[in-house]
């Protein structure tokens, strides 16, 4: 495990629904943005079908989500969220999908792109999150990259565009640490702008103090209280 100390000018965290950015990278983007990153956030699905209240409407839902997705970013500090509103549960791997991805990440040039670790193998893996991660892995290699991919794109802002590394949280084998020291408190209130998806959390409650915690395990060996962990890629140059 190493301490993974870069901090890019541009960074792009790439989610299949709302809430997951904010539990894969919310310190980290919070550390970020305080030293002057631009973070952005690219939504896949609406979040349409997550719920267990049986009076509520996936319209209901979408809205709701939307909000809170917003007020979550609101406490890390990103501005630009792209809503992709593919339907929540029914994220497929395809030529779409990786248009979409190609175009997000020809347009905002980031430096560091997260998203979710599609090669998890202990625990099960949301079928959204597995085909999201396949499809952002094959966008910065080769399509974004190479001009002959979507060549229909490339005009104006809009250029072949080469990503240099790229973090997968929910790993079973990460291989960096962020040291987020200062930015843990950020991951739980962000995290409770998403009142329907967790309601009552705080700081205060159980499942903040889970949150904490988990990052504390993170830190490992390293001398620092709080970190986050990754599994990263590099491009070869
Ligand atoms: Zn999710």
């Amino acid at each position: 495990m190493i301490e993974f100390k870069d901090i890019p000018k541009t960074a792009m965290v790439i989610f299949a629904h709302p809430d997951d950015a904010e539990i894969g990278t919310g310190a980290t983007t919070a550390k970020w943005v305080n030293s002057g990153c631009k973070v952005v956030y690219v939504l896949a699905t609406s979040g349409s079908s997550g719920s267990n209240d049986l009076s509520m409407t996936s319209e209901k839902i979408v809205d709701i989500r939307s909000r809170e997705q917003q007020d979550a970013g609101k406490v890390i500090g990103v501005e630009d969220i792209v809503s992709l509103n593919y339907t929540d549960g029914e994220l497929e791997s395809n030529r779409d999908l990786l248009s979409d991805l190609v175009f997000c990440i020809r347009k905002y040039k980031p430096e560091i792109v997260f998203t979710h670790d599609p090669f998890r193998m202990n625990n099960f893996l949301h079928r959204d999150h597995r085909n999201l991660g396949f499809s952002v892995m094959d966008a910065i290699y080769p399509y974004a990259r190479d001009h002959l991919h979507f060549p229909d794109q490339i005009k104006g802002n809009i250029q072949p565009y080469k990503v240099k590394k790229l973090l997968f949280w929910g790993s079973d084998k990460p291989n960096v640490t962020v040291n987020v020291t200062g930015f843990e408190n950020k991951k739980v209130e962000s995290l409770s702008m998403h009142k329907s998806q967790l309601p009552g959390l705080s700081l205060g409650s159980e499942y903040g103090k889970n949150l904490l915690n988990r990052l504390r395990d993170s830190s490992g060996n390293f001398s620092f209280e709080y970190g986050e962990s990754f599994r990263m890629i590099e491009a070869r140059s």
